[in-house]
């Protein structure tokens, strides 16, 4: 078990897990949402399934245009992420997983990395 506060690294391909209710989610938060408990431990995402899929035209600053996105069901959590330039067309149903590392969002403020999705091959 590690504690949040000592691993915050926001890591896309990683959720997290209430150690006293065993709620999961995404994204980051100091307490569980449904028991309020804040004894909370990560876990890696390994291989989702593609729930449906989007372009978005209209991409707020900095996010590439289109912004390709999967909403994915991994173990426990729902994800929406961006989907990498290399995967020709994804489908409902499809296994994904996150891979290699990408700009997702810069700007003259930030610049946000992380790994996108691409078609599992097991
Ligand atoms: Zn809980």
């Amino acid at each position: 078990m590690t504690s949040l506060r000592a691993d915050r690294t926001d890591r896309a391909d990683r959720a997290y897990r209430c150690v006293e209710c065993t709620h999961r989610w995404y994204y980051t938060k100091p307490i569980c949402p449904e028991c309020g408990s804040d004894t909370i431990e990560t876990y890696d995402l390994d291989v989702g399934t593609v729930a449906s899929v989007t372009v978005i035209h209209a991409t707020p600053d900095g996010v590439r245009s289109p912004n390709r996105l999967a909403l994915a069901r991994f173990d426990g959590v729902g994800v929406l992420a961006q989907v990498a330039d290399s995967v020709d067309r994804l489908a409902a149903g499809d296994e994904v997983r996150f891979a290699d590392n990408y700009v997702l969002r810069e700007t003259d403020a930030e610049v946000i990395t992380g790994p996108r999705l691409v078609a599992a091959r097991r």
